[in-house]
């Protein structure tokens, strides 16, 4: 498998180097140079594979022989080792759960399959891996669940103090071993910028092997993809068309399921749902791109002002608006809209759906207004309890707290508090990381 720079598709590198480098120089973004259609067969078989056995499939046609099939079939296996089951709402409208990782959220899909490809690629190194993470809370506990006890792989996660909610700081700071959470004394944007300043110093790059578990990286997007094949095949009746509709901040979710149609499987349309960070609709209506700072929302993991995985679509479009607006259409609501969006869902259905859900759930049910003769698939990209108070307002009830959740409450957190300063921050690398 080669892969090429979104900003210059006449410079390859092979995938080792894409996961390992995340960013290419150009400051575009990696794209496999071939995304080939499944064979027929894969299509045939379908409804008898396991979830674990699609993923298999998705992988090795996208990597080629990069990685012995035996070896990837162990790392597939031990990376999508929890379900992604679909919920049937009503005769129209699905719900898939990707909330069944540890974190909580679909970015487990993406951080644990990363952390083993890192894993993998890495036994053919001598020197120890540090991986150095910036969140503002979603992210991190996902990657480092994903990274959990990784051999050779450590994890350092810098996280704003007091941002992150009380659960969100527990998934980060109370797992030990090959994780170190770093509670910075600032903002997000503080934290990105140590990381980024870390990435750039001499001294640090000479004595660490450094990497990023950043949200671009194409080893986050690929595994996303899995689960598109996973909800089609439990789907009643394939004739019927089916959109799929994806809650929205980055787009990473929304292009793996691009992918997914590259290589063949026959989604009908797509849904971008978003909150008020609404640039893809805006653009999707008008053809004009236009970034602009986030706002804060109630589905606060998709308050993104600027997609980074908008230059993929781009690019998946060769940048032909009226191509992609052909295939996906976008919608965007806001938050009081968001709050009865998940009151609808729960008296009409009896299901508790989390705010980033709603927001799908309200343009899956605009778009079948206008098409009433498909289905739709909403990716409820988390479990309510993540975002609990919201949730439970709006319901005027108390909802029920997975098992591994709860018991985060009764852990001790650990965690070194740092000021921004960069000097603090490399002396702390030093002193503890480097051999
Ligand atoms: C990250 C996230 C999103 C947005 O996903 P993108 O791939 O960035 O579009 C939506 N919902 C939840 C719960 C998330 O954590």
């Amino acid at each position: 498998m080669r892969l090429y720079s979104t900003n210059n598709k006449d410079i390859f590198v092979d995938l080792k180097t894409a996961v390992f480098q995340g960013l290419p120089e150009d400051n575009g973004l990696y794209m496999p140079e071939q995304i080939p259609v499944l064979p027929k067969g894969f299509f045939e078989e379908l409804k008898d594979f396991s979830f674990q056995e699609i993923a298999l499939n998705v992988c090795s046609n996208l990597f080629g022989d990069t990685i012995p099939m035996n070896d990837l079939a162990k790392l597939v296996t031990e990376a999508i080792n929890f379900p992604a089951p679909l919920v049937k709402l009503d005769e129209q409208i699905s719900i898939l759960e990707l909330f069944h990782g540890p974190s909580l959220a679909f970015k487990d899909f993406g951080a644990r399959f990363m952390a083993k490809l890192m894993g993998y690629f890495n036994e053919e190194e001598d020197k120890e891996l540090t991986i150095l993470v910036a969140t503002s809370g979603d992210t991190g506990g996902a990657v480092a669940a994903g990274f959990y006890k990784t051999p050779g792989i450590r994890v350092v996660i810098l996280y704003p103090s007091g941002k992150v909610s009380n659960l969100q700081e527990k998934q980060l700071t109370t797992l030990g071993h090959n994780i170190q959470a770093l509670e910075i004394d600032g903002t997000f944007d503080d934290c990105q910028a140590l990381v980024k300043q870390a990435f750039l110093n001499k001294e640090l790059r000479s004595k660490l092997r450094l990497s990023s578990a950043n949200s671009i990286n194409i080893a986050r997007l690929i595994p996303q993809s899995f689960y598109y094949f996973q909800a089609y095949k439990q789907l009643p009746d394939p004739s019927t068309s089916t959109v799929f509709c994806v809650p929205s901040g980055n787009f990473g979710n929304l292009t793996a399921g691009l992918l997914a149609k590259k290589m063949g499987l026959p989604i009908d349309h797509f849904i971008a749902a978003t909150n008020a960070n609404d640039v893809v609709p805006e653009y999707l209506a008008t053809g004009t791109y236009t970034a602009r700072p986030s706002v804060p929302t109630i589905s606060n993991a998709m308050d993104v002002g600027n997609p980074s995985n908008f230059a993929r679509m781009l690019d998946l479009y060769s940048s032909t608006w009226n191509t992609m607006k052909s295939e996906i259409s976008g919608y965007s609501f806001d938050d009081d809209l968001t709050r009865e969006g998940v009151k609808e869902v729960f008296e009409k259905y009896n299901y508790v759906i989390d705010t980033h859900g709603a927001v799908g759930y309200l343009a899956l049910k605009y778009y079948l207004n206008i098409h009433p003769q498909k289905r739709g698939v909403v990716l409820e990209t988390a479990h309510p309890s993540k975002f609990i108070d919201e949730v439970e307002k709006v319901l005027d009830q108390k909802i029920d707290i997975p098992e591994r959740l709860a018991i985060l409450a009764d852990k001790e957190k650990e965690a070194v508090f740092m000021k921004p300063e960069f000097e603090d921050f490399k002396t702390w690398l030093l002193d503890n990381i480097a051999s």
